[in-house]
Protein backbone atom coordinates (compact mmCIF):
# COMPACT_ATOMS: atom_id res chain seq x y z
CA UNK A 1 0.00 0.00 0.00
CA UNK A 2 1.13 3.71 -0.84
CA UNK A 3 0.12 7.17 -0.91
CA UNK A 4 1.45 9.92 -2.84
CA UNK A 5 -0.85 12.56 -2.21
CA UNK A 6 -1.56 13.84 1.79
CA UNK A 7 -1.54 17.11 3.58
CA UNK A 8 -0.22 17.92 7.08
CA UNK A 9 -1.06 20.93 9.18
CA UNK A 10 1.55 22.53 6.84
CA UNK A 11 -1.63 23.08 5.10
CA UNK A 12 -5.21 22.42 5.58
CA UNK A 13 -4.52 18.55 7.37
CA UNK A 14 -4.66 18.03 10.27
CA UNK A 15 -1.51 15.47 11.17
CA UNK A 16 2.09 17.06 11.66
CA UNK A 17 4.21 15.35 9.28
CA UNK A 18 5.86 13.32 12.30
CA UNK A 19 1.79 11.80 12.62
CA UNK A 20 1.74 10.98 8.70
CA UNK A 21 4.78 9.18 8.61
CA UNK A 22 3.88 7.00 11.88
CA UNK A 23 0.56 6.41 10.64
CA UNK A 24 1.96 5.20 7.36
CA UNK A 25 4.35 2.98 8.94
CA UNK A 26 1.43 1.79 11.37
CA UNK A 27 -0.07 0.35 8.41
CA UNK A 28 2.55 -1.36 6.97
CA UNK A 29 2.73 1.06 3.81
CA UNK A 30 5.72 0.86 1.32
CA UNK A 31 5.75 4.47 0.88
CA UNK A 32 4.40 7.90 1.48
CA UNK A 33 4.32 11.84 0.02
CA UNK A 34 3.51 14.72 2.02
CA UNK A 35 2.15 16.93 -1.03
CA UNK A 36 0.85 20.25 1.17
CA UNK A 37 -0.88 22.94 -0.95
CA UNK A 38 2.15 25.64 -1.94
CA UNK A 39 4.62 24.69 0.51
CA UNK A 40 7.46 22.73 1.28
CA UNK A 41 7.79 23.82 5.40
CA UNK A 42 6.42 19.77 6.53
CA UNK A 43 9.13 17.85 4.14
CA UNK A 44 12.17 17.81 6.48
CA UNK A 45 10.22 17.07 9.15
CA UNK A 46 8.37 14.60 7.25
CA UNK A 47 11.95 13.03 5.70
CA UNK A 48 13.62 13.06 9.34
CA UNK A 49 10.35 10.77 10.53
CA UNK A 50 10.95 8.27 8.21
CA UNK A 51 14.65 7.71 9.02
CA UNK A 52 14.41 5.13 11.65
CA UNK A 53 11.00 3.37 10.18
CA UNK A 54 10.30 1.56 7.37
CA UNK A 55 8.26 3.70 5.30
CA UNK A 56 9.88 5.49 2.15
CA UNK A 57 9.14 9.01 2.00
CA UNK A 58 8.65 10.98 -0.76
CA UNK A 59 8.76 15.04 -0.51
CA UNK A 60 6.28 16.72 -2.49
CA UNK A 61 3.92 19.50 -3.12
CA UNK A 62 0.43 20.71 -4.87
CA UNK A 63 0.07 23.91 -7.00
CA UNK A 64 -3.08 25.07 -7.83
CA UNK A 65 -2.54 26.58 -11.52
CA UNK A 66 -4.50 28.90 -13.78
CA UNK A 67 -7.93 27.02 -15.61
CA UNK A 68 -11.25 27.28 -16.07
CA UNK A 69 -13.35 25.52 -15.68
CA UNK A 70 -12.86 24.31 -11.91
CA UNK A 71 -9.70 24.42 -10.75
CA UNK A 72 -6.31 22.74 -11.62
CA UNK A 73 -3.96 20.73 -9.27
CA UNK A 74 -0.06 19.65 -10.01
CA UNK A 75 1.92 17.90 -8.12
CA UNK A 76 5.69 17.79 -8.03
CA UNK A 77 6.96 14.16 -6.28
CA UNK A 78 10.49 13.44 -5.78
CA UNK A 79 11.72 17.19 -4.57
CA UNK A 80 15.25 16.76 -3.90
CA UNK A 81 16.57 20.41 -3.94
CA UNK A 82 13.86 22.77 -2.99
CA UNK A 83 14.98 25.96 -0.12
CA UNK A 84 13.17 29.69 -0.71
CA UNK A 85 11.87 29.29 -3.74
CA UNK A 86 10.56 32.90 -5.53
CA UNK A 87 7.86 31.19 -6.88
CA UNK A 88 6.40 30.27 -3.68
CA UNK A 89 7.14 32.99 -2.28
CA UNK A 90 5.37 35.11 -4.46
CA UNK A 91 1.77 32.54 -4.25
CA UNK A 92 2.17 33.44 -0.59
CA UNK A 93 2.14 36.96 -1.07
CA UNK A 94 -0.67 36.56 -3.23
CA UNK A 95 -2.67 34.78 -0.66
CA UNK A 96 -2.06 36.68 1.78
CA UNK A 97 -3.65 39.85 -0.02
CA UNK A 98 -6.38 37.74 -1.14
CA UNK A 99 -7.15 36.25 2.64
CA UNK A 100 -7.24 40.20 3.44
CA UNK A 101 -9.51 40.79 1.19
CA UNK A 102 -11.49 37.96 2.27
CA UNK A 103 -11.59 38.52 5.96
CA UNK A 104 -12.91 42.48 5.17
CA UNK A 105 -15.79 40.93 2.87
CA UNK A 106 -16.44 38.30 6.04
CA UNK A 107 -16.83 41.63 8.61
CA UNK A 108 -18.88 43.87 6.62
CA UNK A 109 -21.18 41.02 6.70
CA UNK A 110 -21.29 40.98 10.31
CA UNK A 111 -18.90 37.71 10.96
CA UNK A 112 -16.53 38.80 13.32
CA UNK A 113 -12.68 36.90 12.01
CA UNK A 114 -9.21 37.99 12.08
CA UNK A 115 -6.07 37.06 10.32
CA UNK A 116 -4.99 35.20 13.72
CA UNK A 117 -8.05 33.54 13.83
CA UNK A 118 -6.98 31.64 10.82
CA UNK A 119 -3.09 31.40 11.94
CA UNK A 120 -4.36 29.16 14.68
CA UNK A 121 -5.47 26.75 12.22
CA UNK A 122 -2.35 25.54 10.44
CA UNK A 123 1.56 26.39 10.51
CA UNK A 124 1.15 27.21 6.86
CA UNK A 125 -0.68 27.91 3.71
CA UNK A 126 -3.56 29.78 4.74
CA UNK A 127 -6.85 29.40 1.92
CA UNK A 128 -10.47 28.61 1.56
CA UNK A 129 -10.21 25.55 3.38
CA UNK A 130 -9.17 27.32 6.71
CA UNK A 131 -12.01 29.94 6.26
CA UNK A 132 -14.24 27.19 5.75
CA UNK A 133 -13.39 25.56 8.99
CA UNK A 134 -13.56 29.01 10.75
CA UNK A 135 -17.35 29.23 9.44
CA UNK A 136 -18.08 25.82 10.97
CA UNK A 137 -16.47 26.14 14.18
CA UNK A 138 -18.28 29.79 14.60
CA UNK A 139 -21.63 28.18 14.27
CA UNK A 140 -22.30 30.32 10.68
CA UNK A 141 -22.71 26.99 8.65
CA UNK A 142 -23.52 23.21 9.85
CA UNK A 143 -20.19 22.00 7.81
CA UNK A 144 -17.27 22.73 5.35
CA UNK A 145 -19.17 21.80 2.25
CA UNK A 146 -21.96 23.97 3.20
CA UNK A 147 -19.19 27.14 3.62
CA UNK A 148 -18.09 26.21 0.00
CA UNK A 149 -21.50 25.69 -1.62
CA UNK A 150 -22.58 29.00 0.08
CA UNK A 151 -20.14 31.21 0.50
CA UNK A 152 -16.65 30.17 -1.11
CA UNK A 153 -17.12 28.93 -4.15
CA UNK A 154 -16.64 31.00 -7.43
CA UNK A 155 -19.68 33.34 -7.84
CA UNK A 156 -20.62 33.22 -3.95
CA UNK A 157 -20.27 36.18 -1.69
CA UNK A 158 -16.82 35.28 0.07
CA UNK A 159 -15.27 34.30 -3.06
CA UNK A 160 -12.21 36.34 -4.96
CA UNK A 161 -9.68 34.90 -6.86
CA UNK A 162 -6.01 34.77 -6.67
CA UNK A 163 -3.36 35.41 -8.78
CA UNK A 164 -1.99 31.85 -9.86
CA UNK A 165 0.93 30.74 -11.51
CA UNK A 166 0.58 28.76 -15.44
CA UNK A 167 1.16 25.63 -15.93
CA UNK A 168 4.35 26.17 -17.04
CA UNK A 169 5.58 28.23 -14.33
CA UNK A 170 4.50 25.63 -12.20
CA UNK A 171 6.22 22.57 -14.40
CA UNK A 172 9.42 24.26 -14.60
CA UNK A 173 9.64 25.20 -10.78
CA UNK A 174 8.82 21.20 -9.90
CA UNK A 175 11.34 20.56 -12.27
CA UNK A 176 14.03 22.62 -10.97
CA UNK A 177 13.98 21.09 -7.49
CA UNK A 178 14.51 17.51 -9.34
CA UNK A 179 10.69 16.24 -9.07
CA UNK A 180 8.23 14.97 -11.27
CA UNK A 181 5.32 17.19 -12.48
CA UNK A 182 1.70 14.90 -12.18
CA UNK A 183 -1.66 16.28 -12.81
CA UNK A 184 -3.49 15.87 -9.60
CA UNK A 185 -7.07 13.76 -9.85
CA UNK A 186 -7.46 14.59 -13.52
CA UNK A 187 -11.15 13.55 -12.88
CA UNK A 188 -12.10 16.67 -10.73
CA UNK A 189 -11.64 18.94 -13.64
CA UNK A 190 -15.35 19.48 -14.58
CA UNK A 191 -15.20 18.86 -18.21
CA UNK A 192 -16.22 15.62 -20.68
CA UNK A 193 -13.94 12.75 -21.18
CA UNK A 194 -13.20 13.96 -24.50
CA UNK A 195 -12.17 17.40 -23.52
CA UNK A 196 -10.39 16.28 -20.44
CA UNK A 197 -8.19 14.13 -22.65
CA UNK A 198 -7.69 16.81 -25.12
CA UNK A 199 -6.15 19.15 -22.56
CA UNK A 200 -4.14 16.32 -20.47
CA UNK A 201 -2.31 15.87 -24.35
CA UNK A 202 -1.62 19.57 -24.41
CA UNK A 203 -0.41 19.61 -20.56
CA UNK A 204 1.72 16.53 -21.58
CA UNK A 205 3.20 18.70 -24.26
CA UNK A 206 4.40 21.52 -21.48
CA UNK A 207 6.04 18.61 -19.88
CA UNK A 208 3.89 17.15 -17.31
CA UNK A 209 5.50 13.87 -16.65
CA UNK A 210 2.75 11.78 -15.18
CA UNK A 211 -1.22 11.60 -13.99
CA UNK A 212 -3.02 10.79 -10.27
CA UNK A 213 -4.79 8.33 -11.38
CA UNK A 214 -5.78 7.02 -8.03
CA UNK A 215 -7.46 9.24 -6.53
CA UNK A 216 -10.68 9.52 -3.66
CA UNK A 217 -12.66 11.13 -5.84
CA UNK A 218 -12.80 8.57 -8.87
CA UNK A 219 -14.77 5.79 -9.61
CA UNK A 220 -13.56 2.18 -10.94
CA UNK A 221 -15.07 2.69 -14.66
CA UNK A 222 -13.43 6.24 -15.14
CA UNK A 223 -10.12 5.32 -13.32
CA UNK A 224 -10.14 2.15 -16.22
CA UNK A 225 -10.04 4.79 -19.04
CA UNK A 226 -7.52 7.05 -17.57
CA UNK A 227 -4.88 4.23 -16.76
CA UNK A 228 -5.78 3.14 -20.49
CA UNK A 229 -5.11 6.88 -21.89
CA UNK A 230 -1.97 7.18 -19.23
CA UNK A 231 -0.44 3.36 -20.47
CA UNK A 232 -0.49 4.58 -24.11
CA UNK A 233 0.83 7.72 -23.49
CA UNK A 234 3.71 6.23 -21.41
CA UNK A 235 3.55 8.93 -18.25
CA UNK A 236 4.32 8.26 -15.34
CA UNK A 237 1.10 6.79 -12.87
CA UNK A 238 0.40 7.73 -9.48
CA UNK A 239 -1.97 7.08 -6.81
CA UNK A 240 -3.04 9.13 -3.67
CA UNK A 241 -5.71 9.43 -1.14
CA UNK A 242 -5.50 13.26 -0.88
CA UNK A 243 -5.24 12.41 3.02
CA UNK A 244 -6.37 15.78 5.13
CA UNK A 245 -6.87 14.52 8.53
CA UNK A 246 -9.97 15.50 10.74
CA UNK A 247 -10.73 18.36 8.00
CA UNK A 248 -12.30 15.23 5.39
CA UNK A 249 -12.91 12.60 7.37
CA UNK A 250 -13.99 10.38 4.94
CA UNK A 251 -10.43 9.90 3.78
CA UNK A 252 -8.68 7.48 4.58
CA UNK A 253 -4.64 6.96 4.58
CA UNK A 254 -3.49 5.06 1.92
CA UNK A 255 -7.11 4.33 0.36
CA UNK A 256 -9.74 5.57 -1.91
CA UNK A 257 -13.31 5.17 -1.07
CA UNK A 258 -14.20 3.68 -4.08
CA UNK A 259 -11.22 0.92 -5.15
CA UNK A 260 -9.58 0.52 -1.63
CA UNK A 261 -6.10 0.08 -0.58
CA UNK A 262 -3.74 1.60 -3.06
CA UNK A 263 -1.40 -0.81 -4.45
CA UNK A 264 2.31 -0.53 -4.67
CA UNK A 265 1.54 -0.78 -8.75
CA UNK A 266 1.10 2.86 -8.38
CA UNK A 267 3.99 3.86 -6.82
CA UNK A 268 6.19 4.41 -10.29
CA UNK A 269 9.85 2.94 -10.04
CA UNK A 270 10.98 6.54 -11.13
CA UNK A 271 10.65 7.79 -7.69
CA UNK A 272 12.65 5.24 -6.60
CA UNK A 273 16.31 6.93 -4.89
P1 LIG B 1 -7.61 27.94 -2.19
O1 LIG B 1 -6.34 27.35 -2.73
O2 LIG B 1 -7.39 28.79 -0.99
O3 LIG B 1 -8.42 28.63 -3.26
O4 LIG B 1 -8.51 26.71 -1.67
C1 LIG B 1 -8.72 25.62 -2.54
C2 LIG B 1 -8.83 24.35 -1.74
O5 LIG B 1 -10.10 24.30 -1.14
C3 LIG B 1 -8.75 23.11 -2.62
O6 LIG B 1 -7.43 22.66 -2.72
C4 LIG B 1 -9.59 22.11 -1.87
O7 LIG B 1 -8.77 21.39 -0.95
C5 LIG B 1 -10.56 22.96 -1.08
N1 LIG B 1 -11.91 22.93 -1.65
C6 LIG B 1 -12.34 23.50 -2.81
N2 LIG B 1 -13.66 23.28 -2.99
C7 LIG B 1 -14.09 22.55 -1.93
C8 LIG B 1 -15.34 22.00 -1.51
N3 LIG B 1 -16.44 22.15 -2.24
N4 LIG B 1 -15.38 21.29 -0.36
C9 LIG B 1 -14.26 21.13 0.39
N5 LIG B 1 -13.05 21.61 0.06
C10 LIG B 1 -12.95 22.33 -1.08
FE1 LIG C 1 -6.55 20.62 0.38
FE1 LIG D 1 -5.93 19.09 -5.06
ZN1 LIG E 1 -4.53 17.68 -2.33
Amino acid sequence: MIDLHTHSHFSDGTLSPTELVEQAESLFMKAIAITDHDTTSGLIEGAAAAKEKNVIFIPGIELSVEHKPGELHILGLGLTNWGNAPILQKINTNRKARNTKIIELMNLQGLNITYDDLKQLTKGTIGRPHFASWMVSNGHVKNINEAFSQYLTRGKPFYLPRETISPEEAIDFIHSTGAYAIIAHPLNIPVNFNTLLEKLDYWLSLGIDGLEVIHSGTKRNMTKRLLNYSQKKGCIITGGSDFHGKNKPNIKLGRTEKLGKITDDFFPKELIK
